[in-house]
């Protein structure tokens, strides 16, 4: 999947493909008159780590937070939901966290707002090993140079490494990596689009992780799958070991990877308690 700015312009993607190692030069600061001009109208897609810290620094719960800040869309290729910050209703549609000052999220901002004008892209491509044929992952990064985005003509140089790490977006891509291969997976040539009960359950495990925890907690699920006592406790309270749970569970319910282990005889049980749980629940 690629990550998205919406480009008022219209265009501005470099189609060379970047690796961490290439340079460009760039600075975003308060002297330049196109200050929080790109701030406005955009198609932001929220990566479930976005979600936990946003909802963490507004102090509201992840479903406050989805209910309030976003709108809910699904991703065309693997039918899979994704969830984009609402805009506002006012002329040009500002962030709904930008000030005169610039953006009141900064430490919280999303990864697309981390990376920029940095996008990254991850294909998969058909690698031949052993005579294998199989496919596997690749990530790159292309650079967005939008007119009105003055920070390209600041003589201040960046390897691709370099601005990452300065931004803080390498831990957000370790935690968001699942998340991101779950929309490759599915995307692959003749791949069903996700059903219903999978794109709720899709929802819930990346997107609303207060409702995962109840999900968790207040239904059968522990007696239905194999977790040691450590990783309950954690999950219990911890939001990241949370997240990383729930996207454990997520690579499992995709059939992305044997990842949970069902308890003897708990499966048939299971699935129909879980789709009693889940209801008739509509994503889009
Ligand atoms: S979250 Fe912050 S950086 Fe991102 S668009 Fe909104 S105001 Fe701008
Ligand atoms: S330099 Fe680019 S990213 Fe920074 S405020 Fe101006 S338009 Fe936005």
């Amino acid at each position: 999947m690629e990550d998205k700015k919406k480009d008022a312009a219209g265009g501005g993607i470099e189609p060379t493909q970047l690796t961490g190692k290439s340079r460009f030069t760039f600075a975003c600061h308060q002297g330049l008159s196109c200050f929080t001009t790109c701030c406005h109208g955009m198609d932001i897609i929220l990566a479930p780590y976005d979600i936990l810290r946003l909802k963490k620094k507004l102090s509201l719960t992840s479903g406050e937070f989805l209910a309030r800040h976003t709108v809910n869309t699904t991703h065309e290729e693997s039918g899979l939901p994704l969830v984009l910050l609402k805009m506002g209703e006012e002329e040009r549609h500002p962030c709904p966290f930008l000030t005169e000052s610039g953006c009141s999220v900064y430490e919280d901002r999303p990864s697309i707002c981390r990376y920029y004008p940095i996008g990254l892209a991850t294909l998969r491509v058909e690698k031949e090993e052993d005579k294998k044929k199989g496919t596997a992952e690749e990530r790159f990064y292309f650079l967005v140079r939008e007119d009105h985005c003055l920070g390209h003509g600041e003589t201040k140089e960046w390897t691709v490494d370099e601005w990452r790490e300065d931004q803080g977006a390498s831990r957000d891509d370790e935690i968001n990596h699942d998340w991101q291969s779950a929309f490759l997976s599915r995307a692959l040539p003749g791949q069903q689009r996700v059903d219903p009960k999978r794109q709720s359950l899709f929802h819930l495990t990346c997107y609303d992780l207060d409702n995962f925890r109840k999900f968790v907690f207040d239904s059968a699920f522990l007696e239905n799958f194999e977790v040691d006592r450590s990783t309950v406790e954690k999950i219990r309270t911890d939001d990241d070991e949370l997240l990383r749970f729930a996207l454990r569970y997520m690579k499992f319910f995709m059939m992305m990877e044997q990842t949970m282990k069902p308890r003897e005889g708990a499966v048939e049980s299971w699935q129909a308690k879980q789709q009693e749980i889940l209801g008739q629940a509509e994503v889009d």
